[in-house]
């Protein structure tokens, strides 16, 4: 698809037709720009979808953009955030103080928030410095990785969604449709009444979203595997206008699905090739550097190399879950570093 991203400051809240309004809101500092918040109007006060990055310039943009099409932030009913990552859940605890409105998320994603806002910072840093170690991680890497900054964790919903629920909305027909993969609970929500979907990051025009695993040598679940299935709900949903939270509105999520299903095969094809090409065993971390990313793995700061080797595993576990590849056990028997090699 031919690229249409603009910077956000050539972006501007839009009515998009149906009593649906879409406000622009920066995330500072990101290359991806800004969210994409959505407003859809009720009589009982406006529903969004998603609030935006935890910053006091974002919450500007989002009041003064909600004012701009006669909306007043104090009068929000409830705010459905997609997935709890910072730049779409960060604002919702906000908008919340302000409106009194609901927050509703995905159960998963709600118990995840829930860990997270118990968690103690030393012992996540451990954990993380031990996830490093075993993927084979070099010091720098892992000091760089567990130091870097971490936005606060998200508010904690009010309300928990399951897939097939209807969002309280009076006068609108919007059903919850569970999307795992780029988080555990990542969830699209079809406007029934407009054969609209919004994708939030599971459907995005230009750019797929980050699919890991943390910890990356985890076995209990399969993230990429989900993805893969949930890219086939949404497709089965028919050729919907797609509302995203990044990029910009497209038609036919279908078809942009089913691209998205199809880069992952190739991806897992290229990986297997990989491993046969070794010859033996390797580390996540050997494997991830001899993966092909956007920029060439001595370029990659250590923060992406953290996250491409999430990448790397996510990828690998599917093709284990799959009987392609299986993970070893060979070596100095006190080292815990894990590797995987083709499945013979
Ligand atoms: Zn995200």
């Amino acid at each position: 698809m031919k690229s249409l991203r603009r910077p956000y400051s050539e972006q501007r809240p839009t009515d998009i037709g149906g009593g649906v309004w879409s406000v622009p809101v920066p995330i500072p500092g990101n290359p991806l720009g800004y969210t994409l918040i959505y407003a859809i109007e009720s009589p009982a006060g406006p529903v969004l979808v998603d609030a935006g990055w935890n910053h006091p310039d974002a919450w500007l943009a989002l009041r003064d953009g909600l004012a701009a099409t006669g909306m007043d932030i104090r009068e929000v009913r409830g705010v459905v955030v997609t997935h709890f990552h910072a730049d779409h859940a960060g604002l919702a605890g906000q908008v919340r103080q302000e409106s009194g409105a609901w927050i509703a998320m995905h159960e998963a994603d709600a118990e995840l928030v829930g860990t997270m806002r118990e968690a103690e910072e030393d012992a996540q840093r451990t954990e993380r410095a031990g996830m490093l170690r075993r993927a084979g991680a070099g010091a720098a890497e892992i000091e760089a990785v567990t130091t870097a900054y971490r936005p606060e964790p998200p508010a904690a919903p009010d309300r928990t969604l399951r897939d097939g629920d209807m969002i309280d909305i009076p006068g609108r027909r919007l059903r919850t449709v569970w999307t795992p993969g780029h988080t555990p609970g990542h969830v699209c929500l079809h406007l029934e009444d407009a054969d609209r979907l919004f994708t939030g990051d599971h459907v995005l025009p230009g750019i797929t979203p980050h699919i890991g695993v943390y910890p990356y040598d985890r076995t209990d679940m399969d993230p990429l595997g989900d993805f893969l299935a949930s890219l086939e709900k949404v497709a089965e949903l028919g050729p919907l206008e797609a509302l995203p939270a990044h990029e910009w509105i497209f038609q036919d999520t279908a078809e942009r699905a089913r691209a998205i299903g199809a880069h992952h095969e190739e991806k897992l094809t290229s990986l297997m090739a990989l491993l046969a090409e070794a010859g033996e065993p390797l580390t996540i971390w050997e494997i991830a550097s001899r993966m092909t990313w956007k920029r060439s793995w001595d370029d990659l700061p250590s923060m992406l190399r953290g996250m491409a080797a999430a990448e790397a595993a996510a990828h690998l576990r599917a093709l284990e879950v799959r009987g392609r590849v299986r993970r070893t056990a060979e070596g100095d028997p006190k080292e815990d570093m894990v590797r995987f090699a083709v499945h013979s």
